[in-house]
């Protein structure tokens, strides 16, 4: 069965077209088509913040209607996990890797993994004012799910990922992480790897080790650290008060962190995250996680970390077109703020 019939066969059947693959063939770069269910125009001109918990219709609140249809894959005290219902990966097994279009011009794949939404089930606390406590087992959950979703051969990397406020995109009021996990490797990652694997043939180490051993001797652009993990504002910060957390051993998957490392981790991101909303309440940010392939094991040149990502401005024209990003915040400025 090809990719069309199978998309065929699964809108005929629940209405839901399941996502795909292309590749741009001049970068090399991975897009996801994913319809999930036909939408109309209108949808995108006016984007709304549906259903919050105030209307009653909030579909991550514990026992509302939406709740109910969600088959629950973990629910842990304070979290639960649900699959995404409009998931961008997908487990639907496909015989082969690739796909050629079009008289073999372009190359489309089957978008196979998984895509889950890691919930708190207090409707109430945001990202930036949620406990050390809670945040830590957020981030041991997703990385219980980490560990199981590259069990399935499938699964090239994993990404997880907060999107916190309108301007973050988050289109459901609800706390809420999702975990992406695909075939393909993210195009950062690959980038990132491209970069640090030649850094590391020239000099010999690992370049985010060597990051870290600068910035804590040039000491201005350092934000937070406690004994395992660093919080500081990149050299190069593309967005205002953008902040990484890094673990200040070597380490390249997130997903091999112990559970001490983990409450560590949480302890430098809440504190990072309680202060930017000091700074600038009710701010809008992305935070994510960059972490080698689950397929490889242990890489002495890439070190994973939590970019988090506050979203103060947005991208014009120039950024789109250039991709040359204009910064109004000097990441020391954003440092001297962030570090009171
Ligand atoms: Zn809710
Ligand atoms: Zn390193």
């Amino acid at each position: 069965m090809s990719l069309i019939d199978i998309n065929k066969r699964m809108q005929e059947e629940s209405g839901f077209i399941p996502p795909i693959l292309r590749q741009n063939i001049i970068t090399g770069d991975w897009i996801v088509i994913a319809p999930g269910r036909s939408r109309r125009p209108d949808d995108f001109i006016h984007p709304k913040m549906e259903a919050t918990k105030s209307s009653g219709k909030c579909p991550f609140c514990v026992g509302s209607k939406g709740y109910k249809e969600n088959e629950i894959v973990v629910n842990h005290g304070d979290i639960y996990v649900i699959e995404n219902k409009f998931p961008a990966f997908y487990e639907k097994r496909s015989a082969t890797r690739s796909y050629y279009p079009e008289d073999a011009f372009y190359r489309e794949r089957p978008s196979v993994g998984q895509h889950e939404v890691v919930i708190i089930k207090d409707h109430d606390t945001g990202l930036t004012k949620l406990s050390k406590s809670l945040t830590s087992e957020m981030f041991w959950i997703i990385l219980e799910r980490y560990r199981k979703m590259k069990e399935d051969d499938q699964v090239v990397s994993i990404t997880a990922i907060y999107n916190h406020g309108p301007e973050a995109g988050a289109s459901i009021d609800h706390p809420h992480a999702q975990i992406f996990a695909s075939g393909i490797v993210a195009n950062t990652v690959n980038r990132e790897m491209d970069g640090a694997e030649r850094y590391f043939g020239i000099n010999g180490v690992c370049v985010y080790c060597d990051i870290i051993k600068h910035e804590r001797s040039e000491k201005s652009r350092i934000v937070y650290q406690n004994d395992y993990f660093l919080a500081f504002a990149p050299f190069a910060s593309r967005y205002p008060f953008e902040t990484w957390v890094i673990p200040k051993r070597h380490q390249s998957q997130f997903e091999n962190s112990s559970r001490n490392e983990i409450d560590e981790f949480a302890d430098a991101a809440t504190e990072v995250l309680h202060r930017l909303e000091k700074v600038l309440p009710g701010l809008s940010l992305n935070m994510y996680v960059r972490t080698l392939p689950v397929i490889m094991n242990d890489c002495g040149y890439y070190h994973w970390y939590l970019e988090i990502a506050p979203r103060l401005t947005t991208f014009g024209g120039f950024e789109m077109g250039s991709g040359v990003i204009i910064n109004i915040v000097p990441p020391e400025k954003a440092a001297e703020y962030l570090k009171k």
